[in-house]
């Protein structure tokens, strides 16, 4: 069987091992005559998954009873309207960071609730760069503080946390979840699309203090939409199958070693890369130095004929979906969790004979 070099941003590749577990069983259950899929949502046996996922999420971010697990549908383009709408209205302000597509994406659903203030935006420089704590001009008393901790997009990540003007962190971590440790501390809600980091589409971990979640908003939100509807039960149907994969890969990533033992591991896949395209100036980065993220990988051929080329070659050697996002273009790697160290090698080798000759 041949498996590829998978770049994907999303839905992105997963760990052989949780692919096979799951192949293995999907036809018949623990021996129970039915697959997973075919179970209800109540039985014991999904029962089971749903609760083992919650503490495994628990013991691998090192989160307190204080937090709430949570397994929602809608992606994390929901959790943009979500959020505000719990926690936001007329008589409150919201900070929100401006670094990216997604980031901008959310400021235009929080819009719709309440008033939002920005501290920083690096739209103007095609969103380069995360901000440094000295260059955040934050409101008075802001009931949170949105940011997207990787832009998947544009490919910059912040290198640690955002200051604050006291309030909470709310966070969109969709695509550098479970990538390194997190200072849960500093943190009301923190929510991740499944299908980059942590598993296939259809789900998304929103984790969420109780002790944020009491400064909700009075106003009358949809059930659905209301965080208390999904702490207080299994309120309807959960996705039931991605759950089952996030677990496996929360197994995964707990017998790899922990947030830890990602931290080191991504580390030196994007330090790999970066050393690459840092060597002379046929590769160039698209973002500042500071602000590169560990997860996507941006940069630039000299000409955009060049970079189809790139492309093209590339997939011939079983390199695939090194396409930059349509918004910016040149190319994308990205390297999450389960990509392995063997095809970041595999990608400087082949950067390493193009540049050779085309350079
Ligand atoms: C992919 C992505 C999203 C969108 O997620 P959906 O699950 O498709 O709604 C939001 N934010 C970031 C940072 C992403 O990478």
């Amino acid at each position: 069987m041949k498996r590829i070099h998978n770049f994907s941003a999303g839905p992105a590749t997963l760990p052989l091992s949780v692919l096979e577990k799951a192949q293995k069983e999907l036809v018949n259950y623990r021996d129970k005559g039915a697959s997973i899929i075919e179970m209800s949502h109540r039985s014991p046996e999904y029962t089971e998954i749903n609760e083992q996922a919650a503490e495994r999420l628990k013991r691998i971010t090192g989160a307190d009873d204080d937090w709430e697990i949570l397994f929602l549908q809608g992606g994390a383009s929901t959790q943009f309207m979500m959020a505000p709408q719990n926690f936001l209205n007329s008589e409150r302000t919201a900070d929100y960071i401006d670094t990216g597509s997604w980031s901008s994406k959310a400021i235009k659903e929080a819009r719709l609730f309440g008033n939002v203030h920005i501290p920083f935006s690096s739209k103007e420089t095609n969103y380069s760069k995360v901000p440094e704590d000295h260059e955040l001009n934050h409101s008075e008393n802001p009931v949170y503080t949105f940011f997207t901790s990787n832009n998947t997009i544009f490919g910059t990540q912040y290198p640690k946390e955002p200051a604050t003007n006291g309030s909470l962190l709310v966070c969109d971590t969709s695509s550098d979840f479970l990538s390194r440790p997190i200072d849960l501390d500093k943190y009301g809600l923190i929510f991740a699309g499944a299908q980059k980091n942590l598993g296939p589409a259809g789900v998304t971990v929103v984790m969420i203090r109780k002790s944020f979640l009491e400064n909700q908003v009075q106003r009358d939100i949809p059930t659905i939409l209301n965080y208390y509807t999904h702490i207080e039960k299994l309120f309807n149907t959960p996705p039931v199958f991605a759950v089952y994969m996030v677990n496996y890969v929360l197994e995964w990533v707990e017998e790899k070693g922990g947030l830890s033992y990602f931290e080191t591991f991504n580390t030196e896949k994007a330090e790999l890369l970066y050393s690459e395209i840092d060597k002379d100036d046929f590769y160039r980065g698209t973002v500042e130095k500071a602000s590169r993220s560990k997860m996507n990988v941006t940069f630039r051929l000299p000409g955009e004929d060049l970079e189809k080329a790139f492309i093209a070659q590339a997939a011939e050697y079983d390199l695939a979906a090194l396409k930059g996002h349509r918004s910016v273009g040149g190319i994308r790697a990205s390297i999450y969790n389960a990509c392995e160290l063997d095809s970041v090698k595999a990608l400087v080798k082949f950067m390493q004979d193009f540049r050779k000759n085309n350079g």
